[in-house]
């Protein structure tokens, strides 16, 4: 029988699929083995009608066979097989669902698309083989048939289609592995190991048992003995056939069946993680859209977080099939440390990372889903808050950065999440420290540095404190954005104490300060000048009782935002700097020798200023910049 040609559409992606540079080959099996599950499906779905069929439910199943002599790889199904009209309909052409979507990908006229990664997203079906096979064969009879038939392809040179023997009805589906190359080791497919994980990562839920032989050491006795008298041993090879896959999903069984304990173990096996998560999330959603999930938050922070190697934890799976790992546009990035899996019957294995952001079902999936992590999180600060500390210091910086994402967009469904350490001792969300507030405060305060001991030391918190005023001290260079994205909690605005208005003045106090400051004018530009360009202006403070001085700044950015910039990503970024205000506290003696000094001594006053500044520097956590230079000038006043 002569060479039949591919329709031009299924040959230019058979091109495609030989000469793809695309690397995740490995899918070819998936595809494979679903096919066969599907072909089992039909027959076992006909069986319900037709008794001829006689075949029982346990009958059903796919086998792996591997020749390595032969370099082929056997996937066999006793499913419903193919005539020759459909062996030449379904695999001469691009058929339906998977490779028909994929060549709509396509463009007209070009050879390959943008993104030839897209190929794996797609179910691409039967033609996936020959990314790993030069030659493959069909060998299939169809239910209520008698005569079988061979199909058979080296590729893009068309296919021969024969009629053949074949004792069982189904399908054999053989294909010739490669030759290695330098890029890659073919071969390796041929390995028992490698196609077992295969199925374990791809098709271990598929609902028939997927067999294959499997060779494992066993030792037997002799029959002699040592010299001691106990039993001599040897090895041997012994092969045994086995079902690989695990068929039932443990998310696809009920609450009654599977104990949450059942799930932290399929967790903690499956991430190999020993810690228990902190929290877990079992769905299962039934109506317009129905799915399953079973999601994980870890119990610690996984290494790649931040590495700028994020990969999504979620996994989907359709129909017991796994479509995509890592799928990362299911949350949003705010829940990426979630782990688990979403299994819905409606999506088809035709998605693609570009379609899934557009697709209805997955958002509204994704969106239950975020509310369902939230609640278990609010559940697990409300029950136990050691635990949910714990877990904010693992993630609490993918919540916060979430809510400055986008603009503040996702703020209100992230603030209740958010928990800051305060002046008591102990860490509070913001809807907390309001409830906690006294009558008389109308601001909620806080203060802002590079560690927490720090943030104590501030000289600006005493009179917010000595009012009995609690202070949500922030540690992390982002807190002070995340509180501008939240903006107010139950209408009481933020109060940077260190540079704003601490609001405990009255009018006649504000005025009093300002002649202070009017009075003072000479002597404060006289330690500006003697500073330096880097500082805005310097005052006469209000806020301070026990130190001599202290660093503030005027307009939006903060020292904490200057040394966030600092670290970032543009030059343009790490330019900016905050308008640097000192503070003087009139009251202290320091002040008096100052004011002596610019008296009386010029040269001394310009380093008293000096060293106040580079005090006040270093009260605010900055390093001073020529520590050896502060030494000298310090020394120098003695
Ligand atoms: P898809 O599965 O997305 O339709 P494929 O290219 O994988 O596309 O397969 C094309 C068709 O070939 C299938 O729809 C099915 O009708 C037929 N087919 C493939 N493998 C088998 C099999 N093992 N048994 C029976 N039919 C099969």
């Amino acid at each position: 029988m002569g060479k039949k040609q591919f329709k031009a559409e299924s040959k230019r992606l058979l091109d495609l699929m030989i000469n793809s540079i695309y690397t995740n080959k490995e899918i070819f099996l998936r595809e494979i083995i679903s096919n066969a599950s599907d072909a089992i499906d039909k027959l076992c779905y006909l069986s319900l009608t037709d008794e001829n069929v006689g075949l029982s439910r346990s009958d059903y199943k796919i086998d792996i066979a591997v020749n390595k002599d032969k370099r082929t790889i056997t996937v066999s199904d006793n499913g419903i097989g193919m005539s020759m009209e459909e062996a030449e309909n379904n695999l001469g052409v691009i058929a339906k669902s998977g490779s028909y979507k994929f060549k709509g990908e396509m463009k007209e006229n070009e050879t390959e698309p943008e993104d030839i990664s897209i190929i794996g997203q797609f179910g691409v079906g039967f033609y996936s083989a020959f990314m790993v096979a030069d030659e493959v064969t069909v060998i299939t009879r169809r239910y209520g048939s008698d005569e079988a038939v061979k199909w058979q392809s080296k590729g893009a040179d068309g296919y021969t289609v024969t009629p053949c023997e074949k004792e069982t009805v189904g399908t054999d589906v053989i294909m010739h592995i490669k030759p290695d190359t330098e890029e890659e080791i073919y071969g390796s497919y041929l390995e028992t190991w490698k196609l077992k994980a295969l199925v374990k990562k791809y098709s271990d839920y598929v609902r028939w048992p997927i067999k294959m032989d499997i060779e494992h050491q066993e030792r037997f006795e002799t029959g002699e003995k040592d010299e001691e008298g106990n039993p001599k041993y040897e090895y041997k090879m012994v092969s045994e056939n086995q079902t690989v896959n695990s068929m039932i999903p443990i998310w696809q069984r009920s609450k009654n069946e599977v104990t949450d304990d059942d799930c932290i173990q399929f967790y903690k096996e499956k991430n190999r993680d020993r810690k228990d998560p902190c929290a877990l999330v079992r769905i299962n959603a039934e109506g317009a859209v129905s799915y399953k999930a079973m999601l994980f938050v870890p119990g610690e922070e996984n290494e790649n977080a931040f590495t700028g190697d994020n990969k999504g934890g979620i996994t989907l799976y359709s129909n017991n099939v796994m479509i995509m790992e890592h799928c990362d546009k299911l949350v949003h990035e705010y829940f990426e440390f979630v782990k688990g899996v979403v299994d819905s019957p409606d999506l088809s294995l035709n998605i693609s990372r570009e379609i899934l952001q557009h697709d209805r079902q997955l958002q509204i999936i994704g969106q239950n889903i975020e509310k369902r992590i939230k609640n278990e999180l609010l559940k697990l600060m409300k029950e136990d808050r050691p635990k949910y500390e714990e877990f904010f210091k693992n993630f609490g910086l993918h919540l916060k950065c979430g809510v400055c994402d986008e603009y503040g967009r996702y703020k209100d469904f992230l603030k209740d999440l958010l928990i800051f350490y305060t002046s008591e001792d102990k860490m509070v969300t913001l809807k907390e420290y309001t409830d906690n507030m006294p009558e008389s405060q109308k601001v909620i305060y806080y203060a802002s540095a590079d560690s927490l001991k720090h943030a104590i030391s501030l000289p600006q918190c005493d009179e917010v404190r000595s009012r009995g005023y609690e202070i949500l001290y922030l540690t992390m260079p982002l807190d002070e954005m995340v509180l501008q994205a939240i903006r107010e909690q139950d209408g009481k605005l933020f109060c940077n104490v260190v540079t704003d208005d601490l609001g405990f003045d009255t009018e006649e106090d504000k005025k009093a300060a300002e002649e202070k400051n009017i009075e003072n004018r000479e002597l404060l530009d006289f330690v500006k000048n003697a500073v330096g360009d880097e500082l805005k202006s310097v005052t006469l403070s209000r806020k301070l009782t026990r130190m001599p001085c202290c660093l503030t700044t005027e307009g939006g950015i903060t020292l904490e935002m200057e040394k966030y910039f600092r670290n970032g990503p543009s030059e343009e970024m790490r330019k900016i700097r905050a308008n640097r205000v000192l503070e003087l506290n009139p009251e202290h003696k320091a002040f008096a020798v100052l004011k002596d000094a610019a008296e009386n001594d010029k040269e001394k006053a310009e380093k008293l200023s000096k060293v106040l500044y580079a005090l006040a520097e270093l009260m605010a956590g900055i390093e001073i910049e020529d520590p050896a230079e502060f030494t000298d000038m310090v020394s120098e006043l003695f």
